[in-house]
């Protein structure tokens, strides 16, 4: 049996690209992690360790990185997976949660039906900077009624305090900046 994979192995794979996509930003490419066999299915492992198969209703990720490890927790879970997506992208009905950027605003979205009123939910994203996107995103899923079990993202860039605007649920990350 091979070894499990730590989050020390995930971070040396996590390529830094300076100035993409534009200058001044540190983009954080988890390409590497996706690419690699062992890492990738060993991030899912520690991304969903904490919770056992069947304890998780619905993986909620987010657009667009996101959805990769979130649809790969859910099976690991047995649980459903459910987008959430930049606006104006998913085709039934839906509400909406607007969040600032440094720059403007942006606006994601959940289909109305996607989750139980009492679905127990894993909110899924790659990255945590701000916090501007997870927030919105947990906001649209306790608007349907449903509970946040535990938010996890494999990267968190710890000095733009992206988990003070997640309250009331926790928060784990595998590899902090
Ligand atoms: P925020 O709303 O500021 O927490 O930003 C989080 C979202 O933006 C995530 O969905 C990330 O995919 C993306 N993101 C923000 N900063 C970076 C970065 N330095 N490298 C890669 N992705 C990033």
């Amino acid at each position: 049996m091979t070894a499990p994979v730590t989050s020390v192995e995930i971070e040396a794979a996590i390529r830094n690209v300076p100035d993409f996509p534009k200058p001044g930003i540190q983009f954080k490419d988890i390409t590497p992690v996706l690419g690699d066999a062992r890492l990738f299915s060993g991030a899912i492992d520690l991304l969903t360790e904490k919770h056992a198969p069947g304890s998780i209703d619905a993986v909620v990720g987010i657009d667009a990185r996101g959805f990769i490890f979130a649809a790969a927790a859910a099976t690991q879970l047995k649980a459903g997976f459910v987008p959430v997506r930049k606006k104006s992208k998913l085709p039934f009905t839906t509400i909406e949660q607007d969040y600032a950027l440094e720059y403007g605003h942006a606006t994601v979205a959940i289909h109305t039906d996607a989750l139980k009123p009492d679905a127990k939910v894993l909110l899924i994203d790659d990255l945590l900077a701000t916090g501007g996107t997870s927030a919105a995103a947990a906001a649209l899923v306790l608007k349907l009624g449903a509970t946040i079990v535990e938010a996890s993202f494999l990267i968190e860039l710890k000095f733009l305090n992206g988990r003070e605007k997640l309250n009331g649920f926790p928060v784990r990350s595998l590899v902090v900046y």
